[in-house]
């Protein structure tokens, strides 16, 4: 059963009623109507029971039909996701009310991010894909108002222009997505340029969009020699949404305080506020603050770990950790869990620090898999050792290779690590 308090409440009946001016909700009117006008838990049972839960591809194709009637002439920003997933990028639209609170939220992100505090006209370096991508304009926002020196590079320029932009810029704070760091580390250790030399002064990178372990960041902050630390924005939701605290346990989802949040675990959907401990599922959303697209129980495709427990820094939200998307997710044979593309990172990084790109196919019988991995390194544990942890796991046969640096392809969908064939 749901939970919300009065303001969450109010907000929801507030944004049934924008739902019933949508094109998508129309044919559903009627349930809407009774949700509206029943009692508070007439009303959270028949939502969980009676309103389907959609996709990313419900909305491919149909956008505009999740904007309502009265919005229209207030939407002020149209994005692109990057559509990584699907090979098709969808739309969405926020109206200039929602693109003031997600200001409000990147500036609270921000302020329970850092322990060391960067001043005014502090130099920050954005490389993010430009080409009406939300992932742009999430990032602009949260730093629009912090007050530093921002510059910015398209992160779809060659790896050797993005180098001279971080010379030339001389940044602090560098914010992307780790595969561009990836990308700049393997083209400098190819080349045999000294990485630091290239990364100068940077002393703070700050991830974002893809998926990264602590053992990888650990790997890179050796290597670079900085600190690192991730936000998060969810195209379709807006964002910035939330981001990790100093202490550095997963994410605060700020924006959860306006959302209805539910899990679903495979064998029940659970309303976040009943998790009692870290529990893994699929991420889904009703954002009651959305106005530009309207979004029912709204699955990302993200499969994620949601901890209640209470953090170190104080705040209230819960804390989140990005596992990868549920297409390049499965459940291992042996234990029933999920196995994802951070947990492949975590338990291949932990083995060895040496590796550094890997990439596992997996048969669709779901009975071997073959693993190939490169290393930044000489390699300190075994072949055989990382097939026997692997094959424990994840209770299927697997090959692993050892390839010559640089071999694994670095294009779209890297970022995907474990891909079924
Ligand atoms: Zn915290």
């Amino acid at each position: 059963m749901l939970e919300l308090n009065a303001e969450q409440l109010e907000m929801l009946k507030k944004y049934l009623s924008r739902a019933m001016n949508t094109e998508f909700y129309m044919p559903m009117k009627h349930i809407l109507r009774s949700l509206i006008d029943s009692d508070v838990d007439t009303m959270l049972s028949i939502f969980q029971k009676s309103i389907p839960i959609i996709t990313k591809d419900t909305i491919i194709g149909n956008e505009k039909s999740f904007i309502p009637k009265e919005a229209y002439h207030r939407i002020r920003l149209t994005c692109c996701s990057s559509g990584t997933s699907r090979g098709k990028p969808s739309f969405t639209f926020y109206t200039g009310d929602e693109l003031l609170y997600f200001k409000k939220l990147s500036k609270r992100i921000h302020n329970n991010m850092l322990r060391r505090e960067f001043g005014l006209g502090t130099p920050a370096l954005i490389i993010v894909p430009f080409f009406m991508t939300a992932m742009g304009a999430i990032v602009f926002l949260q730093l629009m108002d912090v007050g530093y020196n921002i510059s910015f590079v398209d992160s779809g320029a060659p790896v050797a222009k993005l180098t001279e932009t971080i010379k030339n810029v001389g940044p602090l704070i560098i914010k992307t997505t780790p595969d561009i760091i990836y990308e700049i580390i393997e083209n400098e250790v190819m080349d045999g340029i000294e990485i630091k030399n290239v990364f100068g002064d940077v002393e703070h990178i700050q991830f974002t969009g893809n998926v990264i372990g602590y053992a990888r960041r650990r790997q890179i902050e050796s290597i670079l020699d900085v600190e690192t630390s991730e936000t998060f924005g969810i195209s379709e939701l807006g964002g910035p949404l939330g981001g990790e605290c100093y202490h550095k346990n997963g994410m605060h989802f700020y924006a959860s305080e306006k959302m209805i949040i539910e899990l679903d675990t495979e064998n029940k959907v659970l309303d976040i506020n009943v998790i009692d401990k870290p529990t893994r599922g699929k991420l889904i959303a009703t954002p009651l603050y959305r106005e530009g697209m309207i979004l029912l129980r709204y699955f990302t495709d993200d499969i994620v770990e949601i901890d209640p427990n209470k953090c170190g820094c104080g705040d209230e939200n819960i804390r989140m950790k990005f596992l990868g998307k549920i297409q390049y997710c499965f459940r291992s044979n042996k234990t029933g869990e999920y196995f994802t593309p951070r947990d492949l990172e975590e338990t291949l990084l932990s083995i060895d620090d040496s590796i550094w790109e890997f990439m596992l196919y997996v048969d669709r019988d779901k009975e071997k898999g073959r693993l190939i991995i490169e290393y930044l390194w000489d390699p300190k544990a075994s072949i055989n050792e990382i097939k026997n942890v692997l094959e424990d796991i994840l209770g299927i046969k697997i090959r692993v290779e050892k390839v010559v640096f640089g071999k694994i392809n670095r294009t779209k969908p890297k970022r995907n690590r474990i891909v079924f064939v």
